[in-house]
């Protein structure tokens, strides 16, 4: 196979062609956004351009997106105890988080280790909605954090109904956003959400820029990064202008959903296909409702790390669901809070799909899979005539 296709759009999305441009005529620039002079002035613009964009991706208004090197810094700026209500400071006494979550919401952000509590999840990767409601009645303030998608199954959480139960409880909730925009519909105020985090790169902008967007009069009363005062005070540090102005144009184009319902059929012909291959394979989260994008798979007796390097041989880039970040794979969180046997869990494969992924895309993956499992058959054979 000559041809690459890449199947790790959770991980990153390509640039999209907006927002390159965006970032090449940025970065033609010269110009602080803090300083007065036309130049400066004529990046602030920039910047508050692709605020507008960002805002109208989630429908906020743009004076309540506030721009971080990613969704990282983003949750953890969100995740403080010190949070304010209109104007008026409104201390959070614990946080509740997800069992779920991306590694930097399951960090506790800025609450103390022990003011973090971890909420269970069905065995479909949804949030269980009566431990949530148990859980945070025993808090005065409770802060709750729940992801809008998640990043390996692609399980999408009933976001709306645990608003609703973390409002009635004096809640305030944050929803790490990063897997939704362009998949499926990420209105702030319909969700629910008080604060959201939303990521460049895997809507098609930059790797290294992100936002924390505000619905309204909640607000995090302490930053994270102090210095100079940008973004009204609540991230200090020299706009990333080109990166911003990237972000930008990705989350326009985003904000329309064009390719969800081709991405839906992509991920439907890719399913049918390896339960042809492979009858025995088991499809996380299945049975909840899931991004139209992600599918984590895997079968009895399959190891994920070396079926991900024979897939790569094979011109095929997909990930293991767990945590990757050293090369090493690592027992999936997500899959463990769901109850899968760790034997299972640890031949999860996740295969995730974008805009641009085409019919033959699919064939050449579905191709692969083939002789990954021809393959690893042959190898399991052998070491059992060995033993
Ligand atoms: N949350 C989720 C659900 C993610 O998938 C990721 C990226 N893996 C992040 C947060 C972190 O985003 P960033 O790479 O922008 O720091």
């Amino acid at each position: 196979m000559s041809e690459r296709a890449y199947f790790d759009w959770n991980a990153t999305a390509p640039l999209r062609q907006e927002a390159r441009a965006a970032m090449v005529t940025t970065l033609g620039l010269t110009g602080n956004a803090s300083s007065v002079h036309a130049e400066g002035r004529a990046v602030r613009r920039l910047v508050e351009a692709a605020r507008e964009q960002v805002a109208g991706l989630v429908g906020a208004e743009a004076k309540n997106v506030t721009f971080t090197s990613g969704a990282t810094e983003a949750n953890m700026l969100a995740l403080t105890p010190a949070i304010e209500i209109g104007g008026r400071k409104s201390l959070r006494d614990r946080l509740f988080i997800s069992a779920i979550e991306h590694p930097s919401v399951r960090s506790g952000g800025r609450f103390p280790a022990d003011a973090v509590e971890e909420l269970p999840v069905t065995g479909a990767g949804v949030v269980d909605l009566h431990a949530l409601r148990s859980a945070i009645a025993r808090a005065e303030r409770p802060f709750v954090s729940v992801m809008l998608a998640n990043n390996e199954t692609g399980v999408i959480q009933p976001i709306a109904d645990i608003a609703a139960i973390v409002h009635a409880a004096n809640g305030v909730l944050h929803v790490d956003a990063v897997q939704g925009p362009g998949r499926i519909a990420c209105r702030i105020g319909e969700l629910g959400a008080d604060l959201m985090s939303l990521s460049a790169h895997k809507l098609g902008g930059p790797q290294g820029a992100g936002a924390l967007v505000s619905r309204g009069d909640i607000h995090i009363g302490e930053p994270l990064i102090k210095g100079g005062g940008q973004e009204r005070g609540l991230r200090a540090g020299t706009e990333n202008v080109a990166a911003i102005a990237g972000f930008g144009a990705a989350a326009a184009v985003a904000a329309n959903q064009a390719d969800a319902a081709r991405m839906a059929d992509s991920r439907d012909r890719l399913e049918a296909g390896i339960k042809a291959i492979l009858p025995e394979a088991l499809i996380f989260g299945q049975s909840a409702p899931r991004l139209p994008n992600t599918t984590l798979f895997a079968v009895p007796g399959m190891k994920a790390e070396t079926a991900i390097i024979s897939f790569d041989l094979n011109g095929i880039a997909v990930s293991s669901g767990s945590a990757c970040s050293s090369g090493k794979v690592q027992a999936s969180h997500v899959l463990a809070a769901m109850g899968v046997e760790p034997s299972l869990a640890q031949g999860a494969v996740r295969v995730s799909l974008g805009w641009s992924t085409s019919e033959s895309d699919i064939e050449n993956l579905l191709d692969a899979l083939t002789k990954v499992v021809s393959s690893l058959r042959k190898r399991h054979m052998n070491a059992g005539l060995a033993a």
